[in-house]
This record gives C-alpha cells, sequence and structure tokens, in this order.
C-alpha cells in the first residue's frame, strides 16, 4: 500500500473531483493542494510533473498525470474488478445520453454494463446551464455530480476509465473491445459523444498539457493573472472565454470568422468585461515555447503577428465519436444515422445523443435520446427472445 498521496488539483476541475472521490471510496488517505490557491504547490506540481494541467498525483514519488481509474487501481495494487461473460446490453459512454440510457436499463432491470472513459462527458466543461430542467442554474460539475449520485443508486457495473477500441457484429452478437478486454452482448447503445476538435497547427500536441488545453473549467486556475489565447467563435469559445475573464489577466479571442457566432449574451458580456482582446477573420499559425507556451503566431488579412501568451485554449467545436462502430452508417459528418428510436442500421446496435444525427446537441436531447435507445433495446430483447 502506497505510503504518501499528493493530490495537486484546483477547486473547479470535475476530473480532479473525480480523482479524490475514487480515493475516498477506496479509503486511501491524501493529502490535497489547491494550486489554484497555493502558488509554491503549483509551481512544485509543475516541476514535477512537467505538466501544467491538473489533476497530478505523487504516489509516493510516482507521478501520475490526469485521472483514469483503471491506472490509478494498478499503481495502487488494487486487482481491477469484473470479468469477461455475455450481457443483454453493453453502453459505451457516460454523457447525459449513456447514463440515462443505464438508468433506463436498470429499472428495466436488464443485465447490463456501461463501459465508459469518464462520467459526465462534455456536461462536466460548461461553466453555467440554465436550460436543463428543473435547474434554473446549475455548473456543470455540480450536474455530472447528480448523474453520478443517480447512477450510483442502482448499483449497477460501470467501468469506469476504459476505453471502447470497437464495437463489431459477430455471429448475431456483439463483440466489443476496450483497451483492456473483451465484451459479448446481445445488443449496444453507442453514447460516446464528441471529441474537442484539434487545431492542427505547429505546437499543438508539443505542448499539449504544457499551456495547450481543451478543457477552461478544468485548467484555467492554473493560468490566474496571466494573458492568454481563446481560438474559436462559437459558444464553447465564449464560455470558455467567460470563464477566464475571472481568472487570467487579459484575453485574447482568436477567431477565424469575421463575426461571432456564439449566443449575442456571451458576447456582450465579454466586450463588457474589458479584459477581452478580439481577432476576428484571424488564425493561429504556430504555437510556440520553451518547455511551456510563450506565444502564438496569428495570421489576419495577409499580416502575420505574434502574441505572448502563456495559455492556449482551443475551442473549435467537436467531432463525434463514431469511429468505433465501422458498420454504423454515418451522414457526411461522420454522426451515426439514427431513426425516432435510435435504430442504426445495423440490428441490435443504437445509438443516442451527440454522436448521431439527430439536431440540437444539447444536455436534455442526449438524455432524451439515451431514455429512448434503452426501451428500444428493451423491446429488441423481448422480441428476440
Ligand atoms: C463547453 C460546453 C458547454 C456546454 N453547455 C451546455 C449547456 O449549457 N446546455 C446544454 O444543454 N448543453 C451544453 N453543452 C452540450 C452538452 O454538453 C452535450 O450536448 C451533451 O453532453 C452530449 O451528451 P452525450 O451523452 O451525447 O455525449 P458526451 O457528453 O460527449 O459524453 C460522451 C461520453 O462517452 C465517453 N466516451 C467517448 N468515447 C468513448 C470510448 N471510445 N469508450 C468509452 N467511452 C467513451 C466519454 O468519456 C463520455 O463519458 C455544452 C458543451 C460544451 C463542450
Amino acid at each position: 500500500m502506497p505510503k504518501n498521496i499528493m493530490v495537486y488539483s484546483t477547486k473547479s476541475c470535475p476530473y480532479c473531483k473525480m480523482l479524490k472521490s475514487f480515493l475516498n471510496e477506496i479509503g486511501m488517505n491524501f493529502q490535497d493542494y489547491d494550486i489554484g490557491k497555493d502558488a509554491r504547490r503549483a509551481k512544485e506540481m509543475v516541476e514535477k510533473s512537467g505538466q501544467m494541467s491538473v489533476p497530478v498525483t505523487d504516489v509516493d514519488g510516482r507521478i501520475i498525470i490526469g485521472f483514469d481509474r483503471r491506472v490509478f487501481m494498478e499503481e495502487l495494487g488494487l486487482a481491477p474488478k469484473g470479468g469477461q461473460r455475455k450481457y443483454d446490453l453493453v453502453i459505451v459512454g457516460a454523457g447525459p445520453a449513456g447514463i440515462t440510457a443505464s438508468i433506463y436499463a436498470s429499472r428495466k432491470k436488464m443485465d447490463f454494463v456501461l463501459i465508459t472513459k469518464d462520467i459526465g462527458g462534455q456536461t462536466k466543461w460548461s461553466a453555467g446551464i440554465e436550460n436543463y430542467t428543473g435547474y434554473q442554474f446549475i455548473t456543470g460539475p455540480e450536474l455530472t455530480e447528480k448523474f453520478r449520485k443517480h447512477l450510483e443508486q442502482f448499483g449497477m457495473e460501470i467501468r469506469e476509465g476504459e476505453g471502447v477500441v470497437s464495437v463489431e457484429r459477430k455471429k448475431g452478437d456483439f463483440l466489443v473491445r476496450t483497451e483492456k478486454g473483451e465484451f459479448s452482448a446481445k445488443t449496444v447503445i453507442l453514447a460516446s459523444g464528441r471529441i474537442p476538435r484539434k487545431l492542427g497547427v505547429e505546437g499543438e500536441e508539443k505542448f499539449l498539457g504544457r499551456g495547450v488545453t481543451y478543457c477552461a473549467t478544468c485548467d484555467g486556475p492554473l493560468f490566474a493573472g496571466k494573458e492568454v489565447a481563446v481560438v474559436g467563435g462559437g459558444n464553447s469559445a465564449l464560455d470558455a472565454t467567460l470563464q477566464l475573464i475571472k481568472i487570467a489577466k487579459k484575453i485574447h479571442v482568436i477567431d477565424v470568422a469575421p463575426k461571432f457566432r456564439a449566443d449575442r449574451v456571451m458576447v456582450e458580456k465579454a466586450q463588457a468585461s474589458g479584459k477581452a482582446v478580439f481577432h476576428h477573420s484571424a488564425e493561429i499559425t504556430r504555437i510556440f515555447g520553451n518547455d511551456f507556451v510563450r506565444s502564438v503566431t496569428v495570421s489576419q488579412e495577409g499580416k502575420k503577428y505574434d502574441v505572448a501568451v502563456e495559455g492556449v485554449f482551443i475551442e473549435i467545436g467537436s467531432l463525434p465519436a463514431s469511429e468505433i462502430a465501422q458498420e454504423a452508417k454515418k451522414n457526411e459528418y461522420g454522426e451515426i444515422e439514427v431513426n425516432c428510436k435510435c435504430e442504426t442500421n445495423v440490428p441490435g446496435l443504437f445509438a443516442a445523443g451527440d454522436l448521431t444525427d439527430v439536431p440540437a446537441k444539447q444536455i436534455i436531447v442526449a438524455a432524451g435520446e439515451g431514455a429512448k435507445a434503452a426501451m428500444s433495446a428493451f423491446e429488441y430483447l423481448s422480441k428476440s427472445k
């Protein structure tokens, strides 16, 4: 058993919360350092890990970056639970769609397993949600905690921190391959949502976690008093800008379009702050630094200039996480095509939420689609028995 566990976290980071509740759940003592408040510990974390991204955990001198339940189970010497058998249903992903599907599947007493990289999905990244019925205002991390508690109430089998690599139909059943093993099931619900789109410029990969980030909610506090760039002009970019206005010294919003596509109310708030500088019709062509980001090169209407920033928040939309299901029919955007019962072109394979071609990528829509998918899987199983 480890003797000394130190967790470097920020208050707003949902992955940090998940990590700490996991350590509490398995009864591990640990010291928690809020590096948003403690500059000395922030420096210590960066020195130990070479990362400007939380959470970072020091387990008796071994450094673990991020939170992956399975990695922690292995590092802490705890055997992973579960085994292989045939399920009625495998649900992939635990954003609002997969979570709701799991709640419905539990209430129908279906034999299923939920396999997911994390709990909450994109919901965790929202600074404030005002359009989920029943809540006039709730933050993404708060709603995620409520989702988690709701899931836990049913005591289902959850394989958190495990990525699905492929879903294939094999002799009438499905073979679900993960990074850790294989699962056989009669039906599958794909609810793997969306992943952030990459900028595709020099320095993006190199400085990932060293100034480049896709999550303002998680990493924003590390840039207190610093100058940063937000890339994009839609709601996600303005959401990130509004979060950073409370923390950073100055925010350069760099958008390829001549004017914003974000909701007017968000743009007005950013403009009124006096902290945001807007670069329209502008593109980042390079991210530059030494160990960490130091500047970006911007190309704007034929001119090129450098902007000194220490953080680059990339908020240029997302892509459907649909590549795991090769047999599923997709539209031109890579979204899985479903009918009004969440059925795909493959019998027994259902899909729900943001990875489908259903319009309106919203929490409430994804949750509703998840409910429908579970009921359709139940009906399919009842008919095939
Ligand atoms: C910054 C931001 C702010 C937002 N604000 C709002 C808002 O205010 N109101 C609103 O209604 N909507 C908002 N949205 C949109 C909303 O979050 C999404 O529409 C919703 O989360 C989609 O739910 P989902 O379950 O389909 O997918 P996601 O939320 O994307 O969840 C997908 C899940 O699948 C898992 N997963 C992915 N790939 C794999 C794999 N290969 N194996 C296993 N698991 C996998 C992920 O870990 C995750 O748990 C916001 C989105 C962002 C990015």
